[in-house]
């Protein structure tokens, strides 16, 4: 555990988090929102999904639900440029409502298909957990699909989560509340403080790929890994490791104890009818 303490820097009081947004210019900012802000109505927005699979069985977990945007122009935008654009510009509460409701109607439209997908998994950004009709917003969207809130699951950010303010901490209470299931994502990434979790009701610790990809190549690596699944333990909540790529990242992981694992390995992210395609075929083979 020493290993993941060791990023903390102790003389500071606040979290720093570093902002993906200031990459991106200031001009081709003004592009991006201003076509984000159209592309809703033009249907230019799509979901993708990528499965999860448990470690200990092989089976499908859930599918991860990842925005893309096609562009007429421009083709496919990367969510790594758009989605920042759409946090600074607050056109992400909108879109955000609409991930909700068309996540929720494709869980739904499967399990009435017989496809085993159980939880479906929503990215939420920072901004949109500060927005106090969040839990309405979730909860409309799992009525409007006939959806229970047991399969479904929101992937909260840890700059979300670490400003320690009434609104968060109410939100949060409130989605639990509501019966979804909530996971950490990209966790222990350039942050310094764990206070939130024993603050907050979570399930799920999303091991972020950076980790995953020194694992193998390290003993640093590993050992960090060792020590997120072991807090992750000492707290009761499960472990999902992101981005594995091959057979020996995998077993490595499982022997560690990590509970869940996506990546290339087991299904890139795709349309929902070429999942779906995918699961019948898993089936019958
Ligand atoms: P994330 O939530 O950490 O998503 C995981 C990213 O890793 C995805 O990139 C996924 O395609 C990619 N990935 C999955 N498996 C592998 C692998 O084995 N190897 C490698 N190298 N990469 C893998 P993507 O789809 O480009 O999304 C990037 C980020 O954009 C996401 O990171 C998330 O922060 C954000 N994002 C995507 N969709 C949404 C959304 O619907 N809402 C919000 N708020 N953010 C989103
Ligand atoms: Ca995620
Ligand atoms: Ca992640
Ligand atoms: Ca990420």
């Amino acid at each position: 555990e020493a290993a993941m303490y060791k990023a903390k820097d102790a003389g500071r009081k606040a979290c720093r988090y570093y902002d993906p947004a200031m990459n991106v210019a200031t001009s081709e900012r003004l592009q991006l929102s201003n076509g984000l802000r159209n592309a809703l109505s033009r249907g230019e927005l799509e979901l993708h999904y990528q499965v999860q699979l448990s470690l200990d069985s092989d089976e499908v977990i859930g599918a991860e639900a990842l925005l893309r945007w096609n562009h007429p122009q421009w083709g496919t935008v990367s969510p790594a440029r758009f989605i920042p654009v759409a946090e600074e510009s607050g056109l992400i509460v909108s879109i955000g409502a609409w991930i909700l409701r068309e996540a929720c109607r494709q869980a739904a439209e499967w399990r009435a298909r017989g496809v085993v997908i159980p939880v479906v998994a929503v990215n939420i950004s920072a901004l949109q957990l500060q927005d106090p009709a969040l839990v309405s917003t979730v909860a409309e969207a799992l009525a409007a699909a006939g959806l229970p809130p047991e399969a479904l699951e929101l992937e909260l950010t840890e700059s979300g989560l670490i400003q320690d303010n009434a609104q968060v901490q109410a939100t949060v209470e409130g989605l639990k509340e509501l019966g979804v299931s909530l996971a950490i994502d990209d966790f222990g990434t350039g942050y310094s403080c764990l206070a939130y979790l024993s603050r907050l009701h979570v399930d799920l610790l999303k091991i972020d790929q950076s980790f995953v990809r020194d694992l193998k190549r390290t003993a640093d690596g590993s050992a960090i890994v060792a020590a997120i699944i072991q807090i992750a333990r000492s707290l009761g909540l499960r472990t999902l490791a992101e981005g594995v790529e091959d057979r020996e990242t995998a077993e490595a992981l499982r022997q560690l104890g990590c509970n869940h694992a996506q990546g290339y390995l087991f299904g890139r992210p795709m349309p929902a009818r070429s999942l779906t395609a995918q699961m019948a075929e898993r089936r019958v083979s």
